[in-house]
C-alpha cells in the first residue's frame, strides 16, 4: 500500500514527508494506523547524528513515541486484531529474552536490532521508498508515518475507549521520566531530588518523583517556561543552572546534598554529569537517562567522592519499566486525575508540520509537540 512518513534522507536536513510504499505484515508482525506520535529529541539526535550507530542512518522513518489502531494481523499474531488500539513502546518487550523473564523488558534483547532499523525478527524490511530504496525504522516502529508495520512485541494493547493522542506520550516520554524517578533513582518519601533539564523526560521524573513522595523536587533548566511548567508537575523549587543549584544547596538540602540526582537533559555531557555528580549528596543516586553522543568516550566524575561518599552513578533506559505492566498502569492513574499528560502537550501538529514543531522544540518553546494524523 501506499502511505506517507517523515524521512530523514540526509543528516542535519529536515525532514522529507514523502508518499512511501508499504508492505502488508508477515509472522507475527502488524499493519497498525497511527493516530498520534510525539516528537521526542532522540528523533533529533537521529537527525543530527548524535546517536549514529545506535539507529540506522538514512533513509530512515523517524518517531518511536506512538499510538494507533490495528488494521491487519500477520500469521502467528493470535492477541491481537483489527481495530485494537495499541500504544507502542520504543523498546519491544518479547517476553522471552532473559532480560524480560528477569522483569526488565527496557533491557529486551530485541534491541540488538535497533541499529539495522529492519523488522525484528527476519531482518528484512516492509517500508521502501517511492524509487524502491529500504527504509530504515527508528526504535523498530517509525510513529512519524501515517501507517506502519511493526512487531508485535512493540505493543500495548489499550482500552478502546482510553485517548491515544494523549496516550501515544506512555510509548517514549511519560514512561521514561516517570521510571527514572520511581524506579531507577528508586525515590522514596522525604526525599531531596534534582532533576537536570525540563523537556518530555525531565517534566515526567519531576512528575514521578513528586508521587514517589519527595520532599524537595528542585527542576533545573535554563528556560523559564520549563521552570514553570516543571512547578505545576510537582516541583517545588527551579534553578535556572545546576551552579543556581550548588550555590543554594545548603538552604535546599539542609546541607545535605540531593538524594537523587536525575539527568534528564536535551543531551548528556561529560562535564553536566560532574556537576550533576556533584549536586548528590552521601549515598546519592546520579541517574543518567539523557543521551551522550555516542562520540563522547568518556565521563568526568570525581572518581574519589564514589566512594568516599558511596556515591552511585546508575544508567536508566526507558525508566527501567516493563512496559507491559507500565503502559497501562500510567494510563489508568492518567484517567483517575493522579498522573499529569495533557499539560506536557503544548502544540499539536499534522505530519505535514513536523518540521515547525522540531524547531519549537530547539527553540525551547514546547514540553512536548504531538503530531496527530488525519483520521
Ligand atoms: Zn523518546
Ligand atoms: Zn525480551
Amino acid at each position: 500500500m501506499r502511505t506517507r512518513a517523515a524521512v530523514l534522507r540526509e543528516y542535519n536536513q529536515p525532514w522529507s514527508v514523502e508518499e512511501i510504499e508499504l508492505d502488508p505484515p508477515k509472522h507475527n508482525e502488524v499493519l497498525v494506523k497511527m493516530v498520534a506520535s510525539g516528537m521526542c529529541h532522540s528523533d533529533e539526535h537521529a537527525l543530527d547524528g548524535h546517536i549514529a550507530g545506535l539507529v540506522p542512518g538514512p533513509p530512515m522513518i523517524g518517531g518511536h513515541e506512538g499510538a494507533g489502531i490495528v488494521q491487519e494481523v500477520g500469521d502467528g499474531v493470535d492477541w491481537l486484531e483489527p481495530g485494537d488500539h495499541v500504544v507502542f513502546g520504543f523498546i519491544p518487550a518479547c517476553g522471552r529474552c532473559p532480560s524480560c523473564a528477569d522483569g526488565h523488558s527496557n533491557l529486551c534483547d530485541l534491541l540488538a536490532t535497533f541499529a539495522d532499523g529492519t523488522q525484528a525478527l527476519d531482518g528484512t524490511h516492509r517500508h521502501h521508498t517511492l524509487d524502491g530504496k529500504d527504509l530504515g525504522l527508528m526504535c523498530l516502529i517509525g510513529t512519524f508515518s501515517e501507517h506502519t508495520v511493526v512487531n508485535e512485541a512493540s505493543c500495548i494493547k489499550v482500552d478502546k475507549d482510553w485517548p491515544l493522542d494523549k496516550g501515544c506520550l506512555l510509548g517514549c516520554g511519560v514512561v521514561t521520566g516517570w521510571g527514572s524517578a520511581v524506579y531507577s533513582a528508586d525515590v522514596q518519601p522525604g526525599d531531596y531530588v534534582a532533576v537536570v533539564g525540563c523537556g518530555g523526560i525531565g517534566a515526567n521524573a519531576v512528575q514521578g518523583a513528586a508521587m514517589a513522595g519527595a520532599r524537595v523536587v528542585a527542576a533545573i533548566d535554563p528556560v523559564a517556561f520549563k521552570r514553570e511548567q516543571a512547578m505545576e508537575f510537582g516541583a517545588t523549587h527551579a534553578f535556572s543552572s545546576m551552579a543556581e543549584a550548588m550555590e543554594k544547596l545548603g538552604e535546599t538540602t539542609w546541607d545535605r546534598g540531593y538524594d537523587k540526582v536525575i539527568m534528564t537533559m536535551g543531551t548528556g555531557s561529560a562535564e553536566a554529569l560532574g556537576q550533576g555528580f556533584n549536586l548528590g549528596g552521601k549515598r546519592a543516586k546520579i541517574v543518567v537517562t539523557n543521551l551522550h553522543s555516542t562520540s563522547e568516550g568518556t565521563i568526568n566524575v570525581p572518581a574519589i567522592m564514589l566512594t568516599m561518599m558511596e556515591k552511585q552513578v546508575i544508567g536508566s533506559l526507558f525508566g527501567s519499566a516493563n512496559i507491559r505492566k507500565d503502559i497501562p498502569r500510567l494510563f489508568e492513574l492518567y484517567l483517575q486525575g493522579k498522573l499529569k499528560i495533557d499539560e506536557l502537550i503544548t502544540k499539536t501538529y499534522t505530519l505535514d508540520q513536523i518540521n515547525e514543531g522540531y524547531d519549537a522544540m530547539r527553540n525551547g518553546e514546547n514540553i512536548r509537540g504531538v503530531i496527530l494524523f488525519d483520521q
